[in-house]
């Protein structure tokens, strides 16, 4: 038995029925990794012996006749964005670097007590801010198609270990599409529920309100089995969902005769790349074939979907970063040369900001306190989170809070009423995942506004705090995968995978795999 050629599904099938041993096939994971992980980077830490430890106990309680958890001998890749006890935790960032959490994530919890088996932590883009993982700190990840172009971000580590077969599921967190962007940059399945349906408690914090965990697979199959663990109420999230969670694998079957398809003209305007343009028009005949029948709808703010997400989600970043100082959390700067506690000028302010009398601030600009800030946040930061930072701050200060702050929480609503309107007329809508397939690394990291567009398509879903799957629908002339997104209501989840996977049922894209040598 071959366990990087099986599904979730029936990894999880033959550990339990004793057809595999857990230990087996972590090691068959592990020995991947190590053989194609030095051109593709898509790992930050490896847990190799204590994986293997796990597995062989879950072995030793299968011999003994014990239940096994509903994950059995899964392993799983979790993105560096979820906290994790027994791995460190940096979120791709000098900032975190060694950082290691004194809990679990609530995800990385359930995992465990499924028995998933936790291989490692993916490489992303730094915060999970970015779209293409060149942003890590650590160094990009390469596309398991290409590896001279990126793989999507932000969660680029998780896709392209799963593409690249280091594991056959991985964990990752979407604020505007980095979950379902690099899925399909990479030819994998990849699953944003609906916001609140799975706990963020334990995930790094983004952008609060458009934050989301969620499975990535091979198959809409395999991201319903995740699902069943991770999603559901947790008291440590106030965010969190206290809906029942479906058995989402037992309603997989269900036809898609009479799925009611929405089509948005806006997702086949200016900068759709025409090979991406044919595949997702080739997936819209395939659904239609398969008794689906496709509907004209119109989501007239969706063209304001990147400006209003790049004034959100900076703003939230801004604040929830700024616990980054060197002194509550995070890297601390070493008093060094031009330091104020060396050159021995004294505390009080001389910008004249800390100036005397009673409750006098002793901390002004040029403290040492505020120089110790200053310099751990300037040194632990990369260039992409201190231009969100400061594009967060500057539309929050007071004065700018009303002109774009609140306008764009203003267009946000627009933007939900948008798809409420459009989901009284159809059950999903589809298109596009990303305007053009995998670009070159490199390519992009010059022009941010240009990385900010490669989002166009998916930051609607998490703006709506609705749901989102993207999975493969063709690959270009030159091989590379082309993603297809389908976006459903508020806790739809059961719809979406369901939809994916009659899709999966008539077609074999999701099947393909890059041509990656050991
Ligand atoms: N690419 C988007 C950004 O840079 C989305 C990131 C994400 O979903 N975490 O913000």
């Amino acid at each position: 038995m071959q366990p990087l050629a099986l599904s979730a599904v029936d990894l999880v099938a033959a550990v339990q029925q004793g057809e595999l041993s857990a230990v087996a096939c972590a090691e068959a994971f592990f020995d991947r990794i190590a053989a194609v992980d030095g051109r593709i980077n898509a790992f930050l830490a490896v847990n190799r012996e204590a994986a293997v430890a796990q597995a062989a106990a879950i072995d030793a309680r299968r011999k003994a006749g014990k239940p096994l958890g509903p994950l059995a001998g899964l392993p799983v890749a979790v993105k560096d964005a979820l906290c994790t006890a027994d791995l460190p935790t940096t979120c791709a960032s000098k900032m975190l670097e060694g950082f290691r959490p004194p809990y679990d994530a609530d995800v990385v919890a359930r995992l465990r007590r499924a028995d998933a088996v936790i291989v490692g932590k993916t490489n992303m883009d730094e915060f999970a801010m970015g779209g293409s993982n060149e942003n890590s700190a650590f160094g990009a990840v390469h596309n398991p198609w290409d590896l001279t172009r990126a793989p999507g971000g932000s969660s680029g580590g998780s896709a392209a270990c799963v593409a690249a077969d280091m594991a056959p599921v991985a964990i990752g967190s979407d604020t505007g599409g980095s979950i379902r962007q690099p899925a399909g940059l990479c030819g994998i399945t990849g699953f944003k529920p609906t916001y609140g349906r799975i706990s963020r408690r334990g995930l790094v914090a983004f952008a609060s309100s458009l934050d989301q965990i969620g499975p990535m697979a091979r198959s809409a199959a395999d991201c319903a089995l995740l699902m069943e663990t991770i999603a559901g109420h947790d008291p440590g999230d106030a965010t969190s969902l206290a809906e029942p969670v479906p058995t989402y694998t037992s309603l997989l079957n269900e036809p898609l005769q009479g799925l009611r398809i929405g089509r948005v003209a806006e997702h086949f305007g200016a900068g759709l790349d025409p090979e991406v343009a044919a595949g997702v028009e080739a997936a819209f005949e395939t659904l239609k074939a398969a008794g689906a029948t496709i509907h004209d709808v119109e989501l007239p703010h969706a063209k304001y979907g990147i400006p209003t997400y790049y004034l959100i989600a900076p703003c939230e970043a801004s604040s929830n970063l700024a616990r980054y100082d060197g002194a509550h959390y995070g890297h601390r700067a070493e008093p060094g040369k031009g330091h104020r506690a060396e050159t021995g000028k004294g505390y009080r302010a001389e910008t004249g900001r800390g100036g005397g009398g009673a409750g006098e601030y002793v901390g002004g600009f040029d403290s040492p306190l505020v120089e110790m800030y200053c310099r751990s946040r300037a040194e632990g930061f990369g260039p992409e989170v201190k231009r969100r930072v400061m594009l967060g701050t500057y539309a929050l200060s007071a004065g700018y809070y009303d002109a774009f702050y609140a306008k764009a929480l203003r267009v946000r609503r627009l933007i939900q009423r948008d798809y409420l309107e459009a989901f009284t007329k159809v059950d999903l809508i589809a298109g596009p995942v990303s305007p053009t397939p995998a670009f070159k690394l490199g390519e992009k990291t010059g022009d941010p506004l240009a990385m900010y567009l490669v989002d166009m398509y998916t930051v609607g879903t998490n703006l709506a705090g609705i749901g989102g799957i993207s999975f493969p629908c063709g690959f270009t002339a030159g091989g590379l995968p082309i993603g297809f997104q389908l976006q459903g209501p508020a806790l739809a989840e059961s719809l979406l995978l369901r939809a994916a996977h009659g899709y999966q049922q008539l077609t074999d894209w999701h099947t393909r795999r890059p041509a990656l040598p050991a």
